[in-house]
């Protein structure tokens, strides 16, 4: 795949003058949460809000997501907030759906991205759309993974693309949840320059109060946005609770960060 300027014309033509931002919560839980933190979430620098409505959980027994319900919900986001929504596919009836459904965004987990054959089933699913498709770094630190996730989108004709660096698991413990590997992600960028870059410091941290420092990095680093899960009560949240901020708190942190965009 020649690495191409059109893979960051979605991002280029939102002109914006502010890293793009993609924020609420890591699940969808009721229609009254996810509208009230859309509400919430409206007046501020937020792109596009995120909710999580199939949720892949490393072991069984936990809260899986609302399902196709929540897509509905999504659309009463836009109706209400005007706000463009973006939702975790990770299968053909998952894309399927959110495309009926009209979601603006699809991006692919982590647990996803690790899989050949689920890339292409959802490379296939989505062939020729216009939507924007942003994928996650696989779980474990392999580039080629990655790269290869994101040239079987392009070879299906999908160019609205781009990359979610969310942090790699280790045996060891470490002070994050995800390891940055920084380098990994350098790496990345120098291979696909032109490809729109985020950085997920909520799920690389794990931890709320670690999200501003890994944010700035990121920045710094010359990555295109930030995607941060944000709940109106996170200590109460279905899942991710101690990584997940405030309303407040995420306007907070953006009016805080320094932003050092180098324009070429
Ligand atoms: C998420 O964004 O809520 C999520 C499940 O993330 P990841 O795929 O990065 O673990
Ligand atoms: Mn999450």
């Amino acid at each position: 795949m020649e690495n191409s300027k059109e893979m960051r014309t979605w991002l280029d033509d939102m002109g914006l003058d502010h890293p793009l931002v993609i924020a609420g919560p890591c699940s969808a839980e009721t229609e009254e949460q996810v509208l009230r933190i859309a509400h919430e979430l409206k007046d501020t620098d937020v792109n596009y809000y995120r909710a999580g409505i199939w949720k892949p959980r490393t072991r069984p027994g936990m809260f899986e997501g609302v399902g196709a319900i929540g897509l509905k919900w999504l659309k009463k986001v836009k109706e209400e907030t005007g706000l463009k929504t973006a939702t975790e596919v990770a299968n053909r009836a998952h894309v399927d759906l959110a495309l009926e459904n009209d979601v603006d965004l699809l991006w692919i987990g982590a647990r996803s991205t690790v899989s050949p054959f689920i890339m292409q089933e959802i490379a296939d699913a989505l062939e020729g759309t216009d939507k924007i498709v942003l994928v996650k770094n696989p779980v474990n630190p392999d580039l080629a993974l990655w790269l290869g996730g994101i040239e079987r989108l392009y070879t299906a004709g999908i160019k609205n693309l781009g990359a979610i660096h969310r942090g790699f698991s280790t045996y060891e413990k470490t002070k994050y949840r995800n390891i940055p590997e920084w380098q990994l992600a350098i790496e990345f960028q120098n291979k696909f320059p032109d490809l729109p870059l985020i950085n997920d410091p909520s799920h690389i941290t794990g931890k709320r109060d670690m999200i501003f420092d890994v944010s700035q990095t990121a920045l710094d680093l010359n990555f295109d946005g930030l995607m941060i899960e944000t709940h109106f009560d996170p200590d109460n949240a279905w899942s991710d609770a101690a990584q997940q901020v405030t309303p407040a708190k995420l306007v907070q942190i953006m009016r805080d960060l320094k932003i050092r965009k180098e324009t070429n």
